[in-house]
């Protein structure tokens, strides 16, 4: 867009329609529908074009939509009740943390992440950790927790996808315009934009600071396109997962160093810090600095340190661990070293770890290390890591490892299709959100008519099949595709078809070509004319990975084979948005990791949420949530030796299901046209994600199990918890 607009604050709005500026700046709407609408309703494709940011499209919405809207009532109704929810949210007291534990709310939990998945508008995330994080966040808004957010703002954050004719992914950045995002300048204690500057040896960085206000929470963002004594150097810090060990480096000194100064000049003490996965680990090495500056001992600052953080971990491999060359560490962490005065080898030894192929800089060693209580994101990760970190514990047996699991959820309100929500209000009652985590109200899904629900669900599928053939008509018009993207993006999808969706990252050991195993057998299935099936895949790979890419390209290429019947798709660009179709409109959700690779996935679980029966091999959170009638499992658990062999018997397992189970059950109806032993399991699958799988059950499990123990041993309490080991 060359056009100029004016700033959002200089434009101006129909007073009735004012606090549409306001709201635009809180991400509460990200997880509204309705307040969305306010934005969308007043011209739709605008909305599209801006990519769905409010700010921007304020910026840019014609004066007469405006007026216009103001004469209509259904629209200022919706535009009051929804400033009503706003304020009445904001100006909540009695929220549950601060009637639980009332004599904590005035303490603060900081919680860092290098992503923050919120918003498809907002490009702070790359996947699956990121939308953790920000569903963590928006919990924590929910539950009025004392919270505090810490996360980096990339100016060109995960790349958008484009396969080109040859079926290959290719990458753009898309232009990042701070005018355009909910996010405002910090000032510092003089009133001037606070700016971070850290001392690098040679290398001097200065960054801006914004803040990002999601619900009640607020979120700070170190800004990654920096002031640079050496520009060369920092050139790809502005990309999130770019570029080469050094910039992650520094991207991770500019999160954990540069984000406990920025709460600092804030006047913020945050008595529990929070490491979400190793990446911003660094932040302990600063409060250690900190402490030595009072003068206590490096041991006793290292001691007082550990007590008050907290650190999740979500590799499920030790090849998965963030590592750095020591010297590099060495080099870069120097100026800070010295001024604790400390030797090198003591810097060292924090992050020490030899992996097998010689010693490096773990962040997960430093976080695990430097943190009282430590835990995985599923029962089995669980399991995973205190095997992966038992040597750092070698007089304990295994199971004594103390590093526990606290399940990964989502937050329903961000996931759930407002047709499936409406069927809740309808039949579990209007105030189902506030009692989620209570097992009791999921019953009530069996009280919900099988009718309803496959029409809700037909509705979702449509929209679904009209995304995909939306999508590839703006870029046709465009003139930026060729005829096989036609066939490969799923125009040629059945309406009436049972279809399976696959989306995630394209790392080889998710293994999304597996099945194109056995091709002839495939052919079956989808051919078959009474019962065919399709299959839509989604995901990108990371730049670097030739491989990722080659997968992709084999289910392009696959998708062209007319004996594949125009059922196999590939959707571009898989991100919240995309992922939003995906879980809300497919019949069935499959996952095929090499077990047990997937530390715990949420993408089944907002498919579960929505009524989409799961078939997955039993990792991750599936091999908690599975009970035989919510969906399917491939294979029973076993994990071989030989991938080969791993890989030849999951397929073999994935036909059989499929083939014996999963399409018989579809296509089975009674009288009326409904399949009903299906619709038990969308039912089911409901109740299991619910119930469970949910960042309401999650987030208080942090409280109880992480924060809470750490807040009340520091708030003196005599009868506190001993934590840690
Ligand atoms: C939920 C989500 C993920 C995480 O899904 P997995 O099950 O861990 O693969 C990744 N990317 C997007 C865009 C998501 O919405």
């Amino acid at each position: 867009m060359t056009e100029t607009y004016p700033l959002v604050h200089e434009r101006s709005l129909p007073s009735s329609l004012e606090r549409l500026r306001e709201l635009a700046y809180n991400l509460w709407w990200s997880w509204h529908e309705e307040a969305q609408g306010l934005y969308r309703q007043l011209d739709p494709l605008l909305w599209e074009d801006v990519g769905h940011k409010p700010i921007a499209f304020l910026r840019r919405v014609s004066a007469d939509k405006l007026t216009a809207a103001t004469e209509r009532i259904a629209y200022t109704a919706q535009y009051n009740r929804v400033l009503r929810a706003f304020d009445s949210y904001m100006g909540e007291e009695n929220t549950w943390f601060a009637t639980t534990y009332p004599e904590l709310k005035d303490q603060h939990i900081a919680y860092f992440s290098t992503e923050f998945g919120l918003h498809e508008s907002l490009p702070l995330y790359a996947g699956g950790l990121g939308v953790l994080s920000g569903d963590h966040t928006k919990e924590a808004s929910d539950l009025g927790l004392p919270f505090v957010g810490v996360g980096l703002l990339y100016h060109k954050g995960y790349f958008t996808q484009k396969i080109n004719a040859e079926g290959w992914q290719e990458e753009t950045y898309e232009d990042f315009d701070p005018d355009d995002q909910p996010i405002h300048r910090v000032p510092g204690p003089d009133g001037n934009p606070l700016r971070i500057t850290l001392e690098l040896g040679e290398l001097t960085i200065t960054s801006d600071v914004w803040k990002v206000q999601v619900g009640r929470a607020p979120l700070y963002l170190l800004d990654t396109e920096l002031e640079s004594s050496n520009p060369e150097l920092t050139q790809d810090v502005p990309r999130l997962y770019g570029g080469s060990r050094l910039t992650r480096l520094l991207q991770e000194i500019l999160l954990g160093v540069g984000g406990v100064r920025v709460l600092r000049s804030l006047g913020l003490d945050p008595q529990v810090w929070h490491i979400n996965e190793g990446h911003c680990a660094f932040l302990t090495l600063e409060l250690i600095r900190e402490r030595m500056a009072e003068g206590e001992s490096f041991e006793d600052a290292c001691e007082q340190v550990r007590e008050r953080v907290a650190f999740t971990t979500h590799t499920p491999v030790s090849a998965g661990f963030d590592m750095f060359d020591l010297d590099l560490v060495a080099r870069y962490l120097a100026p800070m070293r010295e001024e604790m005065g400390i030797s090198q080898k003591q810097l060292l030894d924090l992050g020490r770890h030899n992996p097998g192929w010689g010693e490096h800089f773990s962040m997960a060693h430093l976080a695990l290390r430097l943190s009282a209580l430590h835990n995985g994101v599923s029962k089995l990760h669980g399991v995973v890591s205190r095997q992966l970190f038992h040597h750092e514990w070698p007089d304990r047996p295994v199971d004594q490892v103390p590093i526990f699991h606290i399940t990964n959820g989502i937050h329903v309100q961000t996931w759930i299709a407002p047709e499936i929500a409406g069927l809740f209000d309808e039949y579990i009652g209007r105030d189902w959100v506030n009692y989620l985590d209570d097992p009791h109200i999921w019953e009530a899904v069996d009280a919900i008519p099988e009718d309803a629900l496959w029409e809700t669900h037909q509705k979702l599928k449509q929209d679904l099949i009209w995304f995909l053939s939306h999508q590839i008509q703006r870029r046709w018009e465009a003139g930026e595709i060729t005829p096989p993207h036609l066939v490969w993006s799923g125009t040629l999808f059945g309406r009436e078809v049972l279809t399976i969706g696959f989306a995630r990252r394209f790392a080889t050991y998710k293994r999304a070509t597996l099945l194109f195993r056995d091709l002839g057998r495939l052919k079956g299935l989808v051919n078959d004319r009474e019962r065919p099936v399709q299959f839509v895949f989604a995901g990108k790979a990371h730049p670097q990975d030739e491989g990722g890419k080659a997968l992709i390209q084999e289910i392009c290429r696959h998708a062209l084979d007319p004996e594949l019947g125009g059922r196999i798709a590939f959707l571009e660009n898989y991100d919240i948005a995309v992922a939003r179709y995906l879980v809300r409109g497919v019949d069935v959700w499959l996952n095929n990791p090499r077990r047990p690779r997937e530390a715990s996935g949420t993408s089944g679980q907002k498919a579960s949420l929505n009524g989409i029966p799961n078939l997955s091999i039993l990792d991750g959170w599936w091999a908690e949530g599975y009970n035989g009638r919510n969906g399917w499992a491939i294979g029973s658990g076993i994990e071989y030796d030989s991938e080969e062999e791993q890989d030849q018997r999951d397929a073999d397992e994935l036909y059989r299901v499929l083939e014996e189970e999963v399409i018989p059950l579809y296509y089975e109806r009674d009288d009326e046209g409904l399949p009903r032993q299906w619709l038990s399991r969308m039912r089911e699958a409901i109740k299991t994600a619910g119930a469970y799988f949910t960042t309401r059950r999650m987030v208080k499990e942090y409280v109880e199990r992480l924060y809470t123990p750490i807040l009340q041993r520091q708030a003196g309490a005599r009868d506190a918890t001993p934590i840690g080991d």
